[in-house]
């Protein structure tokens, strides 16, 4: 980026915006699927910038403290997820598991250091405000700095801020139903005492869930690792007191990578808008409400959680479902369940549709359970209708159910490094990303470590 950060001027609707810089590949939003994008572009031999509102990275995973890859199959994950996962293992900050606990102030730090040593540049602070299009090609994004509104060009922007805001701006086809996953705000409690809680469970196994159907959990690492949810017959009776107010059944929890701290992932408010600052800001003050409640109720009727405290709720509430572009293949639940292949897939996954009721009633969770690995295409990251655009993480194109498996952070991960790959394979071949020739790109993903069929 210049140091004077104007290398140029763009007159766009009479308004005279400064151009601060000019890049191969820039990603918006540096969530799982962004730095995975921009550690895939920028080792792809891209100048990439990776731009992020906020003051670290990490999304959902930092600031929404959502410290659990889901899903880390082992034989399923490979690449630029396993990569993060092994560098938080090496610093002690994860427990490699099907469900990996993570720490997120390692992450948010490792995952910077990563992606520095990957040449790629990072502006935070900077919120996508707008996007450039000239002839269906994106030229550019619009940023509303500290500094004013500011012009970013790019060869390629990969889409990776969760809600598809870049597509969207750019005149790409999305869904959005009224029925989208209700949003949680994750909350992490602190001086724990595990062997109380294992025991409780232990003698209570009718009161748990997990997300392969039955009580999958296991305490076979030292410290003991678990991820479930339950406690049914104690927020039952809390409910009945009136001492909890919650539109849930159940507490999902488990234990972190540093002794004593859970996180808790059981707040939740339907039928908001992801994409709107004025629902937002409603969920984020009923989610920290129930945060609290919950917290003060699992200290008085949680075994193990009697000298507990609260230790942070997430800064931003968890949005599990906004905008999914419409891309030239549509991902499906019956893709997921039959096990489906593809000529152009660029990631295999294998984790359970975990949907969340909308509202009402539906509040409860089920999982969709899959027992087969399943291709993500190529086609399910490019948006139908504009050039120069690729989509990656939580907003790739899937119907619903599906999504409920694509959007845990493993295949997020994968998605992103298949976008970042594919860009640089672009802008070599000087072809749109929808011409990418997927032989070669699927040779390149799985030369860099992706497993692919
Ligand atoms: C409550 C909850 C529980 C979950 N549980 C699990 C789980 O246990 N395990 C699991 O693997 N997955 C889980 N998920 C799913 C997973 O965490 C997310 O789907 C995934 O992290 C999304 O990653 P992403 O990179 O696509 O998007 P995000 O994490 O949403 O990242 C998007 C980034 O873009 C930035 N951004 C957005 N808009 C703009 C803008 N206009 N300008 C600049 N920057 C912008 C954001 O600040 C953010 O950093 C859960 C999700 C939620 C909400």
């Amino acid at each position: 980026m210049s140091g004077d950060y104007s290398i140029g001027k763009k007159i766009v609707h009479n308004y005279e915006v400064s151009i601060i810089a000019e890049y191969d590949v820039v990603i918006v939003g540096a969530g799982v699927a962004g730095i995975s994008a921009a550690v895939a572009a920028s080792r792809n031999g891209m100048k990439t910038l990776l731009v992020e509102r906020d003051g670290c990275v990490g999304g959902t995973a930092t600031t929404g403290l959502m410290v659990v890859f889901m899903g880390v199959s082992f034989s399923t994950i490979r690449g630029n997820c396993k990569e993060l996962i092994d560098r938080l293992e090496r610093k002690g900050a994860a427990f490699v598991a099907e469900n990996t606990p993570f720490d997120p102030e390692v992450f948010k730090f490792e995952a910077e250091q990563w992606l520095l040593e990957s040449n790629v540049d990072i502006l935070y602070h900077a919120a996508f405000s707008d996007v450039l299009v000239e002839n269906d090609c994106v030229k550019g994004i619009f940023l509303q700095m500290k500094e004013g509104m500011r012009l970013v060009l790019a060869k390629i922007v990969i889409d990776t801020t969760g809600d598809a805001d870049v597509a969207a701006a750019a005149g790409v086809d999305f869904q959005f139903t009224n029925h989208v996953q209700p949003m949680t705000s994750i909350f992490r409690m602190d001086n724990v005492n595990t062997p109380e809680v294992i025991s409780y469970i232990e003698n209570h196994k009718d009161q748990f869930f997990s997300q392969r159907g039955q009580i999958t959990w296991k305490v076979d690492h030292n410290p003991p690792f678990f991820t479930l949810g339950g406690f049914f017959d104690l927020i039952k009776e809390g409910k009945e007191r009136g001492e909890l107010v919650l539109p849930h059944d159940s507490i999902w929890l488990g234990p972190l990578p540093r002794a004593g701290q859970y996180y808790v992932n059981t707040t939740r408010i339907g039928g908001m808008d992801g994409t709107s600052s004025i629902e937002l800001s409603k969920a984020e003050i009923e989610m920290r409400k129930q945060a609290w409640n919950v917290a003060e109720f699992m200290k008085k009727n949680i075994p193990g959680f009697e000298n507990a405290e609260m230790l942070d709720i997430a800064v931003r509430v968890g949005v599990r479902e906004t905008r999914k572009i419409i891309g030239e293949y549509i991902l499906t639940g019956e893709d997921l369940e039959s096990g489906a292949s593809f000529k152009d897939a660029i990631a295999i996954y294998d984790f359970p549709m975990d949907i969340h009721g909308a509202v009402g009633k539906e509040e409860t969770h089920s999982w969709g359970l899959i027992d087969k690995v399943y291709d993500i295409p190529y086609r399910c990251l490019i948006p139908t209708k504009v050039e120069n655009i690729l989509v990656a993480g939580r907003c790739i194109s899937s119907d619903s159910r599906a999504h409920g498996s694509t959007r845990s952070m493993p295949c997020c991960m994968a998605t992103g490094e298949a976008a970042g790959v594919a860009a640089s394979l672009a802008i070599k071949s000087n072809v749109v990303p929808r011409n990418v020739n997927v032989e070669n790109l699927r040779a390149l993903l799985q030369a860099q470590g992706v497993l692919l069929r």
